[in-house]
């Protein structure tokens, strides 16, 4: 796998809705591998790649990462935000981020009020989003000019690889699903099913690409590739670690919005034995991904969410580690080249 492409994806900006610089970004990877590339009314890029079957296969990668919209210009110059998707504010304080504007893109800082302002009792307590700022370094006039309500906001951090065979970066969930799925699209020979590899957006606001995107595929079967919880950390007892990064590919038997086809995720796991793929079951009660919303298109389809080991998912110092993506893509393509029996 060349991580040299999910370095750029990770850098990229695309919060909830305004993913396009990805899109274009993703469309352009795909373009040399596919036998049709279109984009649906609400953004979501389906890239065709025929199969030696009649039988259709959707492969899921949401594109949008979680950020942050400019509600508010102050007078002072200081800007007033709104979270898009799932952000632990505690995750927010002291962090550089990008304002994206009309004019181009604005380096800002989320400032926090010094010590000798905050009393012993504020400190250590969390911060609502909705009193914290971002300073753009701008006076009032400057800002209210450049800055308009409406422009949204990503986390600033560069991708880095460390420890052993990690990777950490802002934006890993989801573009380590996206990167999975345009190396998928780069390996994959003779294909079984007629592949249509499906970069949704709007995920982290409630699977909302997934309901369109699913509804203009008549699919057969569906995996939805993106990352997972992983609470392998300190203070996290071995049964609440959902998954553990470096143990392989995460199987989704439940989360929040789906219960795996039963047939297909018995399919999936003898599939990871016989081609010595390593997996964890995942079970998250209270997680979501694309797969809820494409197991209820038309009639039901059978998906299931395979999932990549995130720990500090949705803070930009995510970490994963390569090995579990290789996994992931190992199991995607075994589903690719053979007709599963379910
Ligand atoms: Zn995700």
């Amino acid at each position: 796998m060349d991580f040299s492409i999910l370095k750029t994806l990770t850098s990229l900006p695309g919060i909830s809705g305004r993913e396009s610089a990805v899109r274009q970004y993703v469309q352009q990877q795909a373009a040399p591998y596919a036998d049709d590339v279109r984009t649906d009314a609400l953004g979501n890029l389906i890239v065709y790649k025929k199969g030696a079957s009649n039988k259709n296969l959707l492969l899921a990668a949401h594109m949008d990462e979680v950020g942050l919209m400019v509600h508010y210009v102050g007078a002072d110059g200081f800007l007033r935000f709104v979270t898009v998707g799932g952000i632990d504010p505690r995750t927010l304080l002291a962090q550089r981020v990008t304002v994206h504007t009309a004019g181009g893109p604005l380096v800002g800082v989320i400032g926090t009020r010094p010590a000798h302002v905050t009393t012993e009792a504020d400190r250590g307590k969390a911060v609502p989003a909705k009193d914290l700022f971002i300073d753009v370094g701008l006076s009032g006039a400057e800002a209210q000019t450049r800055v308009q309500p409406g422009d949204f906001v990503t986390l600033r951090r560069e991708y880095e690889e460390f420890g052993s065979g990690l990777i950490t970066a802002k934006a890993l969930d989801n573009r380590a699903g996206v990167f999975v799925l345009l190396e998928l699209l780069k390996e994959v020979k003779n294909p079984f099913y007629n592949i249509y590899a499906v970069f949704t957006v709007q995920e982290e606001v409630g699977l909302r690409g997934a309901v369109t995107a699913a509804y203009g595929v008549e699919a057969d079967l569906a995996l939805a590739i993106d990352t997972t919880g992983a609470a392998d950390i300190p203070g996290t007892a071995p049964q609440d670690y959902i998954t553990a990064v470096g143990q392989g590919v995460g199987v989704t038997a439940l989360d929040a919005r789906t219960i795996t086809h039963e047939g297909l995720f018995a399919a999936l796991k003898q599939l990871c034995l016989e081609k010595q793929i390593r997996y964890q079951v995942r079970i998250a009660p209270r997680g979501g991904n694309d797969a809820g919303a494409i197991h209820l298109s038309k009639t039901g389809v059978p998906c299931c969410a395979l999932s990549i080991p995130t720990r500090y998912i949705h803070s930009n110092t995510e970490v994963q580690s390569k090995d579990d993506l290789q996994q992931t893509l190992a199991l995607a393509l075994a589903v690719a080249q053979t007709e599963l029996a379910l």
